[in-house]
């Protein structure tokens, strides 16, 4: 098994391109196969000079390891299609030859005249096609010596795929079963521009073919093409590969996910904003293998390397599938949890002490462990600024409705207990919390409500034994003691 993700590098990768990469990714793994990656840099009109890169890095941030391609040459590169162009244009010739295909010296005005002749209510695009050929500039209808001549004075000229129309152009689909088009309803297709440079179909099939791709699976906006593609394998008398349309990612609110619509509902198209938002690899990718395929049963959390066993195409769908940006996030959180604390400390480090002063790997490794379930991204640590410095200001709302005139009382009560307590553990602390309450006679709340204020700042958060003894004892009594000085 050999498959291909032939990404064009008009743009950032989208969304919808890392999930096909995905996919043929995991259906190498899971086969023993080769994933190659195929750079279709043909359309110099829509080329940007960082889309490659962005490509590349955002597929190896996803996990998703190329087994040849660029800088990963193995035996039918190179793997750009800008360096290929000599094997276009041979495969042209082949196909001029054979009559399959033809030379058109139609201009732009030529043929928006050809639409405007034949534009009707019935026909609102009409097509340069076997109904319309025969009234056009091309080597059908002009005789030989008078082609070759406009050849020889560099007259600009594309080539034509020739349509012959009455059969029918059939294939089978891996996810949708048989698909038959009548070839009559299929324009003569341009292979060659009159820049020289082919079309995507002419140097898709030619490279699937010259690569040795088994297994084309792409996006479902690619199955009009497949028609057109199959004419051509059989006018070179190549045998197809076997072909798979993946299903439409749909915007939660229906239709297709447009870059347009998806930016209006706050959902990210390019891959690279998820990485600048803070999103898992694991969780993104664990969420795309989702959208479109099932394992059969209720499970969920799937790594790359559970996928790469599990994934199948059967259990591919035909139908559209909604983009939940909420489950995307559940999945976040679910793999956050799933890394090391220390791990996770590793990461935030820089970034921790930037904002904060120095700060050790340890501290920053227990303050994760504290806050981690209450976490969506790494970064929502620092959210909590209190577990690395004391609280600047207090929750005005939640003071003026809950620090009564006892707080003071209590407070300062338990802060003295706190300067005797010699072990400094969240069992000697909460033994110490429930020894005051019931000496005092007062209820939970009436000292951790202003215990947590003094200490965070805000009304919730985590367990208050933990966040003492991760700030210790002298910045807990100091804490305490500013809060006396300020809301007292
Ligand atoms: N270059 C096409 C794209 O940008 C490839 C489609 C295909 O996989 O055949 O998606």
């Amino acid at each position: 098994m050999r498959v291909r993700f032939a990404p064009s590098p008009t743009g950032f990768l989208h969304i919808g391109g890392l999930r096909t990469a995905l996919y043929n990714y995991l259906l190498a793994k899971k086969h023993g196969g080769t994933f190659v990656l195929r750079i279709e840099d043909t359309d110099r009109s829509r080329f940007v000079a960082d889309a490659e890169q962005d490509i590349l890095d955002m597929m190896t941030w996803a996990g998703i390891e190329y087994d040849e391609g660029p800088g990963r040459e193995g035996d039918v590169g190179p793997y750009r299609q800008s360096e290929r162009s000599a094997r276009y244009a041979e495969v042209a010739q082949q196909l001029i030859a054979s009559g399959n295909a033809y030379i058109a010296f139609d201009d732009d005005a030529a043929l928006e005249a050809l639409r405007e002749r034949h534009r009707s209510a019935e026909n609102p695009n009409p097509r340069y096609d076997h109904t319309t050929r025969g009234e056009m500039a091309n080597s059908l209808t002009l005789s030989a010596d008078e082609v070759a001549a406009r050849l020889d004075a560099g007259e600009p000229h594309v080539v034509r795929l020739k349509v012959v129309p009455g059969n029918a152009v059939s294939f089978t689909d891996a996810i949708r079963g048989n698909v038959t088009f009548e070839s009559g309803t299929i324009d003569d297709q341009v292979l060659i521009k009159s820049d020289g440079l082919p079309t995507y179909h002419l140097a898709n099939i030619v490279d699937d073919h010259d690569m040795g791709i088994t297994h084309v699976i792409r996006g479902e906006e690619w199955l009009p093409s497949t028609p057109k593609h199959i004419l051509l394998y059989e006018a070179m008398g190549w045998t197809a590969p076997a072909m798979a349309h993946l299903p439409l990612i749909l915007s939660p609110t229906g239709g297709k996910l447009s870059k347009r619509n998806a930016e209006k509902q706050g959902i990210p198209v390019s891959v690279h904003q998820y990485v600048e938002q803070g999103y898992e690899p694991a969780a993104l990718v664990n969420f795309l293998a989702l959208l479109g395929w099932n394992p059969g049963d209720e499970r969920e959390m799937f790594s790359l390397e559970a996928l790469s066993g599990a994934f199948s195409l059967e259990r591919v769908g035909q139908s559209g599938v909604q983009f939940d940006l909420n489950k995307l996030r559940w999945f976040n959180e679910q793999w956050l949890r799933e890394r090391t604390n220390e791990d996770i400390a590793g990461q935030l480090h820089e970034a921790a002490s930037e904002r904060f002063g120095d700060v050790e790997l340890s501290y920053l490794a227990q303050a994760i462990s504290m806050m981690k379930e209450r976490m969506s991204f790494a970064e929502d640590l620092f959210e909590a600024d209190y577990l690395f410095q004391a609280p600047e200001t207090y929750d005005e709302k939640a003071v003026a409705k809950r620090w009564k005139e006892s707080s003071s009382g209590a407070l300062k009560g338990f802060a003295g207990r706190l300067d005797q307590l010699e072990d400094w553990t969240e069992e000697a602390l909460e033994a110490a919390l429930n020894g005051f309450i019931e000496d005092e006679g007062i209820g939970m709340g009436a000292i951790m409500f202003p215990l947590r204020m003094s200490l965070s700042g805000v009304g919730g958060g985590p367990s208050l034994y933990s966040l003492m003894q991760l700030i210790g004892k002298e910045e807990t009594l100091s804490r305490i003691e500013t809060a006396l000085d300020r809301l007292g």
